[in-house]
């Protein structure tokens, strides 16, 4: 587990974590899960089985089945989903998972950004379920329709710009989007009451964040995102995110610190005139193969300091 073993945050984790705490432990071996099945079509592997764990109050965790992580939280009336797995079936089961824990209707579905892992699933939705998501993110899946034309009536019915105060049967919710970071749609879910913040892609522990630049997404404003996330009041203790287990503020301040090196070191061998490929060989990353769909961490640094003005 991530949380830093001996705090008092992390016992009170593993407390609510309580008789599950096995099985949650048993999942934590498969890292990232939704990114290694994002990356074959549905159905053509077996996924790992649906858990749900309470993190905090009215909110959990849902891991499992294809995609990445999601969350739900628990309302008087009616439960409100965040993000929607990556196939049809597996928001099916998962919808059948939150049942056996809060019998509600679902009212909203809230999207942390456009990836595929945390929205093809939303064709299974049962009709009149209302989907809010950030006006770029609403943007950035109109190209999929054209290859999964059963998202068509499953777009965002609303979007925001900005941020977004909502009230969910009495629990308060800011949306905010800090500008272009994993994607140039990402909203951060802030639950003040509870000091949680849903941060879809934008917190990965233990492994090289990614930015889209397809989606227009940016190193600088990675940083600046979760520096706003840290900086938020009142002061949120818990991260949670698609691909990581909850993480604290003592996580997030690593992970922000290590960029920041990151970034250094690259600007100081540019400075040294380095090439880039003598740059990624300092940092251990390979010629590009055909296996890596993605520029690497390193690359996007030096193509955005060199892009500086
Ligand atoms: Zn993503």
């Amino acid at each position: 587990m991530k949380i830093a073993r001996g705090t008092k945050l992390s016992n009170f984790y593993l407390i609510l974590q309580g008789a599950v705490l096995i099985i949650s432990t048993a999942f934590l071996v498969l890292p990232a899960s939704g990114v290694i099945t994002s990356s074959n079509p549905a159905g053509q592997q077996t996924n790992p089985p649906i858990t749900i764990n309470k993190v905090r109050d009215n909110i959990y965790m849902i891991k499992g089945g294809s995609g990445a992580n999601c969350y739900f939280l628990a309302g008087k009336k009616t439960n409100l989903l965040i993000d929607a797995k990556m196939s049809p079936e597996s928001l099916k089961e998962m919808l059948t998972e939150i049942q056996k824990i809060s019998a509600k209707p679902l009212s909203l579905v809230i999207l942390t950004h456009s990836d595929g892992d945390h929205v093809n699933g939303l064709s299974g939705l049962p009709g009149g379920v209302k989907i809010l998501a950030h006006k770029k993110t609403y943007e950035e899946m109109l190209p999929a329709v054209e290859q999964r034309p059963e998202l068509k009536n499953f777009l965002p019915s609303e979007t925001y710009e900005g941020i977004k105060n909502l009230d969910f049967e009495g629990t308060k919710l800011e949306l905010r989007n800090f500008g272009p970071a994993h994607t140039r749609g990402d909203t951060v879910i802030f639950i003040a009451v509870s000091k949680v913040a849903i941060a879809g892609d934008l917190v990965f522990i233990g492994r090289d964040p990614l930015i889209h630049k397809q989606k227009n997404g940016s190193f600088f404003g990675l940083i600046k995102t979760l520096e706003s996330m840290l900086a938020y009041k009142p002061e949120i203790e818990l991260f949670l995110s698609g691909h990581a287990d909850p993480a604290s503020r003592q996580e997030v301040s690593e992970l922000v610190k290590s960029l920041k090196e990151k970034e250094a070191r690259v600007r100081g061998m540019i400075q040294q005139k380095k090439t880039l490929e003598e740059i990624k060989a300092a940092f251990g990353v390979g010629p590009a193969s055909a296996s890596s769909r993605r520029p690497s961490l390193i690359e996007i640094i030096y193509q955005e300091i060199t892009e500086e003005k």
